[in-house]
């Protein structure tokens, strides 16, 4: 069976190359063919020996996901449609700003978590994506970029940072994302600074710590409640990772992050965790951690029980928040006209949990 070299990593690579009866540096020269050129043809890499590329087309290939959709928004943002196989599919998205451009990965099909807001969590899980199909996406949106690179709109184009926040829970998905994770710092890749990567977490505590360990990219964390008994209800996963807990790890992931704080996401859910009240009581919470806010407008989906907050709650929330000197944004609705906006990344998901028959029931509780 061939082998899909975009699931390597370079130590990976370097692995394969020896496997094959090649020098360990030959994954050097491959991984810049793969991701920096964005080659798929063995043939057309140039600076390998016949004899490599000849050996390399009977063993290897390198396969990225199919891309089945490409829509741009009125603002800018665009977001792919990948085939996952099966009738599955993910979405990836593209949010280009002034300085920068940042791509939004997933990084599983579904997610098993549950949260009771998010369009993603509410159709329930079907499976890991390999490493092949999380780095493809960054693949993907490069190469499309650099094809219609405007040299007049210069880095806005480009991919600079890189958020974890798709469909999934990355950290339920370790290993293949942390291997991807590897591919997007490597100068012989991506060459992203780690400060650049951020993985977006509700609050899996062991694998924060693993994390940590392995490949300490600037994390955000999923927050959206001050209390337990809010949060348990939101983000299921408290029940098992209860919120001090949860800050207890965030303390510990700042002795090794690349960021000297850490980032709370809280979607701003009218009437359920958006009072005056409610801000006060997350200022006493966080009091002892450096962190930074990005309150999200909730993106409303069929059937979500939910409301978003008034814009006018909003700015009373984050005018608590700052008072208290936490450094507040709000987040920018971006893509909503193609449904590409936080929690909308609906893809094609065939549940294997039933939890899309489950949850609704319990919301309606
Ligand atoms: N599973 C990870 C990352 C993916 S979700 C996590 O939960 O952190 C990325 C962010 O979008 C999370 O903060 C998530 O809570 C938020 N989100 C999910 N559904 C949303 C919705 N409908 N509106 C606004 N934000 C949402
Ligand atoms: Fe999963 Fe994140 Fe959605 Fe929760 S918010 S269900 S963890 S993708």
């Amino acid at each position: 069976m061939s082998i899909n070299l975009l699931d390597f990593d370079a130590k990976g690579l370097a692995g394969f190359c020896v496997e094959i009866g090649e020098k360990p540096f030959r994954a050097r020269q491959l991984l810049r063919w793969i991701h920096r050129s964005g080659e798929v043809d063995f043939t057309a890499m140039s600076d390998l020996a016949k004899g490599l590329r000849d050996k390399l087309s009977t063993t290897a290939m390198i396969e990225p996901p199919q891309v089945t959709g490409d829509h741009t928004a009125a603002d800018g943002t665009r977001k792919w449609l990948l085939s996952m196989g099966a009738g599955n599919g993910i979405e990836t998205v593209f949010i280009p700003e002034t300085n920068r451009g940042t791509l939004c990965i997933s990084s599983q099909v579904g997610c098993a978590l549950a949260c009771s807001f998010c369009s993603t969590g509410r159709q329930g899980f079907n499976r890991n994506l390999t490493v092949a199909e999380i780095i493809g996406q960054l693949w993907w949106a490069n190469k499309a970029l650099r094809e219609e690179l405007d040299p007049a709109r210069g880095r806005e184009r480009a991919v600079t940072n890189v958020v974890m926040m798709g469909m999934g829970e990355p950290l339920a998905n370790f290993e293949n994302v942390v291997t991807a994770l590897d591919l997007m710092l490597d100068d012989n890749a991506y060459g992203l600074s780690r400060r650049r990567v951020t993985v977006s977490t509700s609050g899996l505590v062991p694998a924060m710590d693993r994390l940590r360990e392995r490949c300490p990219v600037a994390l955000a964390v999923s927050l959206h409640a001050p209390n337990d008994a809010l949060r348990d209800q939101l983000v299921p996963i408290n029940r098992k990772y209860p919120i001090k807990e949860l800050l207890a790890a965030c303390q510990r992931y700042l002795q090794s992050a690349p960021r000297d704080f850490i980032t709370f996401e809280y979607v701003m859910l009218d009437g359920v965790n958006d009072s005056v009240a409610h801000a006060h009581e997350l200022v006493r919470l966080v009091r002892d951690t450096p962190c930074k806010f990005n309150l999200i407008p909730f993106n409303p989906f069929p059937n979500s029980g939910y409301r978003r907050s008034p814009a006018d709650t909003v700015c009373r929330f984050r005018d608590v928040l700052m008072q208290a000197e936490l450094i507040t944004t709000v987040r920018k609705t971006r893509g909503d006209d193609i449904d590409a906006a936080c929690g909308q990344l609906a893809g094609k998901v065939h549940d294997k949990t039933r939890r899309a028959i489950r949850v609704p029931m319990e919301v309606a509780r």
